[in-house]
């Protein structure tokens, strides 16, 4: 079996460019393991996340648009794997991690409360004397503390260039210098933008919030619209609609991996510790294609982020929560054994907000609900 193993690291010697991080140089896992026979050691971190219950319960989390809307926009679960399937596409090319890169992906948004960005926002500020609430810093505490899965350990003991590179998402740490993360990390980060601005732009169409002529204000819209109408001829509005889409992706990532690729070339890194002393981010899109890509973004947030019905739902998602957080804090016994047995260690406000963090959006309402009838 021995052999097995020294394979994956034979093979990444052969494949992986030198900037890529090799499994063999990674840094371990807090608790010592000892290797596993053949799988490396980011596959196993990919594995498990696949298998932890966060993971699961990302398929009933809100996106952007709640699950009672219909059944074609994404919920977190899908969204997760298209950024996957960018990513690995991205690193692929660049021959970096693949295996990390997976594992990263899989895990971006796994510390996301119920209703998205206002779960969220309510969350923070009834947590804000305790530190905050924070996506980001949700997943490194599920995955380092609230998963059980093992009885060697609490969490899932994932590699540290894991942690690390989740830890560099949360925007607002303050500590020491930056330096910029694995060039994995860099192509995670651009694969999520690019999949939210093709995607949220597909749902909010699909659900009417907006008219495919309202886009073409947006020049990289229009872009792809006359590609599109250049390659064929008469669609209907539909298909029509998912080609811009496809375009866009297309557009996108072509021109991330290009002037990656030249970054990297121009800069002459020839480790990951190189990549990561570069005063900018290696993994970026042509500053044209920044530019084109933040108006998209813009009209997003005022088009679709701040659209009433988005609004109204948020203002519900939030009383939920808030109503839900008093009644938790006001009587803590009545909170699982799990989450009660951390009151001690953690503190009322800790402990309720990791509890209704955890929840998905339908058990959140359910249990909403079932607080209000009695
Ligand atoms: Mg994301």
């Amino acid at each position: 079996m021995d052999e097995i193993g020294f394979n994956i690291m034979d093979r990444e010697a052969l494949w992986l460019a030198p900037y890529a991080m090799h499994s063999c140089d990674t840094a371990g896992r807090e608790y010592d393991e000892p290797s596993h026979p053949y799988r490396g050691p980011y596959q196993r971190d990919r594995d498990r996340i696949v298998h932890s219950s966060a993971y699961r319960r990302l398929a009933h989390k809100t996106q952007v648009f709640a699950g009672e809307k219909g059944d074609y926009h994404r919920t977190r679960l899908t969204h997760t794997l298209e950024v996957a399937s960018i990513a690995r596409t991205i690193g692929r090319v660049l021959r970096l991690n693949e295996d990390l890169i997976e594992a990263l992906a899989l895990m971006h948004d796994i510390g996301h409360p119920p209703f998205g960005h206002a779960g969220e926002d309510i969350l923070d500020e009834f947590t804000r004397d305790w530190g905050g609430f924070n996506h980001n810093q949700q997943a490194v505490r599920i995955v380092t503390q609230l998963e059980y899965r093992y009885p060697e350990f609490p969490g899932l003991n994932l590699s540290k260039e894991i942690l690390a590179g989740q830890r560099v998402r949360d925007k607002r740490r303050s500590d020491g210098p930056r330096l910029q993360p694995l060039l994995e990390v860099q192509v995670v980060d651009a694969a999520d933008s690019i999949a939210y601005d093709a995607h949220d732009a597909d749902d909010a169409l699909e659900l009417g919030l907006l008219e495919m002529d309202d886009l073409l204000a947006v020049p990289l819209w229009e872009e792809a619209v006359d590609r599109v109408k250049s390659r064929y001829a008469a669609l209907d509005a539909k298909p029509f609609r998912r080609a811009v889409i496809h375009q866009i992706l297309e557009m996108l990532v072509s021109d991330l991996v290009e002037s990656t690729c030249r970054r990297l070339e121009v800069s002459e890194v020839a480790s990951p510790e190189a990549a990561s002393g570069s005063p900018t981010r290696l993994v970026a899109p042509s500053e044209a294609i920044f530019e084109q890509k933040s108006d998209l973004e813009k009209f997003l947030f005022t088009r679709v982020y701040r659209h009433p019905v988005i609004l109204t739902e948020r203002a519900l998602a939030g009383d939920a929560l808030r109503e839900m957080f008093h009644q938790f804090s006001q009587f803590p016994e009545r909170l699982p054994q799990s989450a009660r047995a951390r009151l001690e260690q953690d503190g009322v406000a800790r402990v309720v907000c990791d509890f209704l963090a955890g929840m998905t959006d339908r058990f959140a309402l359910e249990e909403h609900r079932r607080q209000k009838n009695t």
